[in-house]
C-alpha cells in the first residue's frame, strides 16, 4: 500500500480539462466583460463580480450547476484518482477555483468522496439568493513568488506537510499546470514528486528554474499520461517501501549457521 503518500491535485486544467470560471462565463456569453474587468481587478474579485452579474441577469444557481456538470473530465483522470485512493494514498485538492464549482463537478463524476480535503476559495449564498465567491485569504499572505493575492498554494502545501507528516505520511506528490502551482513546487523536498503539465505555465517555470526544484520531476500531457505516470510512481514507492519493511521485520539470516549447514552426526547405537 501507498499509505505514506499524500497526492495533491490542482483542479482547473489538471483534474478537469478546462478552466471552470472560463467555462461558466463562455457558456453565459460574458467572456468579453470578464476579460475587460481583469484589466483592473484580481481574478478572484472578477469571478465574484461576474457571478453577481449573471445572476442579476436572471440566471439561477441551478443553471450554473447544470453547466458545471458538462465540464470535460478525462476518463483516465477518474481511474487515476480511484486507483491512487485504492492504493491507500491520501488525496487532496489545492485550487484557486471555488468550493461550489469543485464540489458540483466532483459529485457529478462520483469523485468527491475520494478526497480528504479541498483547499479553495469559499462560496456562499448572499441575502439576495445569489451564489458568491470569497477569497481563500483576505489578508496579505506575503508571498512574492507567483501567487495571486487571494491564495498562496505554497503556504497550503507547508500546512499539509506539517499536519500529515505528523500522522506518518512520508512523501508528497504535487500535480498542477498553472503559474500558481510553481510556489508549492518550490516547497517540495527531496523524496517528493512534482508532476507539471507539459507546455503549461508551471512546466515552463519549472524547466527554466530547475535548479530550484528539489522534488523529482515527472511531466504529463493528458489524462492518459497522468494516469500512467502517477500509478507507475506509486507502484515504485510501494515496492521500495515493502522491501524496506521486510528488511526491518525479517533481517537477513547470519551468513553461516553451522547448526543447519553442517551434516548432522549419525546417532551412535549404544553397546
Ligand atoms: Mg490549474
Ligand atoms: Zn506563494
Amino acid at each position: 500500500m501507498a499509505t505514506g503518500i499524500v497526492v495533491v491535485f490542482d483542479f482547473d486544467h489538471t483534474i478537469i480539462d478546462c478552466d471552470s470560471d472560463d467555462w461558466i462565463f463562455d457558456h453565459f456569453g460574458v467572456t468579453k466583460l470578464f476579460n475587460e474587468l481583469l484589466l483592473t481587478m484580481s481574478w478572484n474579485s472578477c469571478v465574484d463580480w461576474m457571478m453577481k452579474e449573471i445572476q442579476t441577469q436572471g440566471r439561477t444557481i441551478q443553471e450554473i450547476a447544470e453547466c458545471l456538470k458538462r465540464v470535460p473530465l478525462h476518463t483516465h483522470i477518474i481511474t487515476a484518482i480511484k486507483s491512487a485512493h485504492a492504493l491507500g494514498c491520501d488525496l487532496r485538492i489545492v485550487s484557486d477555483a471555488n468550493v461550489f464549482f469543485i464540489e458540483t463537478i466532483l459529485k457529478h463524476y462520483g469523485l468527491l468522496e475520494y478526497f480528504s480535503e479541498i483547499n479553495t476559495n469559499p462560496s456562499f449564498i448572499d441575502e439576495q439568493g445569489r451564489l458568491r465567491i470569497l477569497p481563500f485569504t483576505s489578508f496579505p499572505h506575503g508571498c512574492t513568488v507567483s501567487c495571486p493575492t487571494n491564495m498562496c498554494k505554497g503556504k497550503i502545501i507547508e500546512r499539509i506537510r506539517a499536519s500529515s507528516f505528523g500522522e506518518g505520511k512520508k512523501q508528497l506528490v504535487y500535480i498542477g499546470d498553472g503559474k500558481g502551482d510553481f510556489c508549492p513546487s518550490l516547497k517540495l523536498r527531496e523524496g517528493d514528486y512534482v508532476m507539471p503539465r507539459k507546455n503549461y505555465p508551471v512546466w515552463e517555470l519549472i524547466c527554466s528554474n530547475s535548479l530550484l526544484i528539489k522534488a523529482e520531476i515527472h511531466e504529463w500531457r493528458d489524462g492518459d499520461e497522468l494516469e500512467h505516470k502517477l500509478l507507475r510512481l506509486l507502484n515504485t514507492f510501494i515496492i521500495t517501501d515493502e522491501a524496506q519493511n521486510s528488511m526491518t521485520m525479517n533481517p537477513l539470516p547470519p551468513i553461516c549457521s553451522t547448526h543447519q549447514l553442517l551434516p548432522q552426526a549419525l546417532p551412535v547405537p549404544p553397546y
